[in-house]
């Protein structure tokens, strides 16, 4: 049988086997982003869940959460939320696109 320890250090390999793995598809995917004084970036409304994940991640105060209405009649609830960038204030560091759960964010020329 499995001891406690063993368990332990399995999960602690796997974890860092998983970390290692998401860190170098991160680098990939961050340098084949575009970026820079020419980019900024750019919300998709309708994939945006709200989530508050890009403005943890934006140094510049380049994004606000803003309410909207539900759409779907089944949900019980009278707002929802959505994130938009400021435009002037984005530097096209691109970490929001790296944070964004659902993809919505894209980089675009400015
Ligand atoms: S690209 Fe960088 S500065 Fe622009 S909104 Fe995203 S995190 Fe903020
Ligand atoms: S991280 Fe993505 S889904 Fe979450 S609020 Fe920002 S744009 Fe929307």
């Amino acid at each position: 049988m499995t001891s406690s320890d063993e368990l332990k250090r399995r999960r602690k390999e796997e974890a860092k086997r998983i970390r290692t793995s998401l860190n170098r598809q991160r680098g990939v995917q961050h340098a084949s982003l575009k970026g820079g004084d020419s980019a900024v970036a750019f919300v998709k409304e309708e994939l945006c869940i709200g989530c508050d994940q890009c403005t943890i991640v934006c140094d510049d105060g380049a994004i606000e959460i803003y309410k909207v209405a539900m759409r779907s009649p089944l949900i019980n609830v009278d707002s929802n939320q959505k994130a938009k960038i400021i435009r002037d204030a984005c530097t096209g560091c691109r970490l929001c696109v790296l944070a964004c759960p659902t993809d919505a964010i894209s980089m675009i020329d400015r």
